[in-house]
């Protein structure tokens, strides 16, 4: 159903979008000074906590200043400098061949486009996304990790559970000067908020706005 130029989920979408723009901040907890460090950062992320993270990545950061950096490490420290982040063994051959795809393809600057960062070792649409939303300040898409694909879902913008097709639902219904800062904040509430077991619906911001609030009850 349209109402003006507008279907009743776009018009809900925006209204989901000013409420968390209003209430929620669109911070990413991984600390970092520059897109190559934010990309390690993410890397590292997978399944493990960004305060934990946190805590390998000052002495990365000043050891490997660079791709070519990366490249060039040695496995066996590598691996043991990122230890406590869990899949450790992993998590050092996605960096070196992440780093080495920069080097190879692209001189060890870290490219600026989707198809590009896609292309890189290791590299997802959801890595991709926030390499370019929070890296390079660019809104190419939607991050899309457990915590939006849940609380989209939660709020009905989306019936799918693939997060491509996901990332595609919301990149119609959300402004996309929004796409970014939207993502950023859809996983603070749900990390904090509208957690995956008992959803915090009393004091939730979107709470009015939520076709799922107090169902969980
Ligand atoms: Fe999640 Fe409840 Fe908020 Fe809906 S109202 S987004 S289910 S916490």
């Amino acid at each position: 159903m349209k109402m003006g130029s507008m279907t009743v989920l776009e018009r809900r979408a925006r209204a989901i979008v000013d409420r968390l723009a209003e209430t929620c901040p669109a911070r990413i907890e991984l600390d970092f000074s520059s897109p190559l460090e934010l990309a390690v950062a993410t890397i590292l992320s997978a399944q493990c906590t960004d305060a934990r993270v946190n805590k390998v990545t000052p002495h990365l950061f000043s050891k490997y200043p660079d791709a070519p950096a990366y490249a060039d490490a040695d496995p066996e420290v590598l691996q043991e400098e990122i230890r406590s982040t869990g899949f450790f063994r992993n998590k050092t051959r996605s960096i070196i061949s992440f780093a080495r795809s920069v080097v190879d393809n692209h001189g060890g600057e870290l490219p600026q486009t989707m198809d590009d960062l896609v292309n890189l070792a290791g590299v997802g649409r959801k890595t991709a996304n926030v390499i370019l939303g929070s890296g390079f300040g660019v809104n190419e898409g939607v991050v899309v990790d457990t915590h939006v694909k849940r609380v989209s879902g939660r709020l009905g913008l989306t019936a799918e559970s693939d997060p491509v097709k996901i990332e595609r639902d919301l990149m119609e219904i959300v402004p996309r000067d929004d796409w970014n800062a939207f993502g950023l904040r859809m996983i603070q509430l749900g990390r904090y908020t509208c957690t995956a077991r008992k959803p915090k619906c009393d004091g939730c911001p979107l709470e009015s706005l939520c076709p799922s609030a107090h169902t969980f009850d």
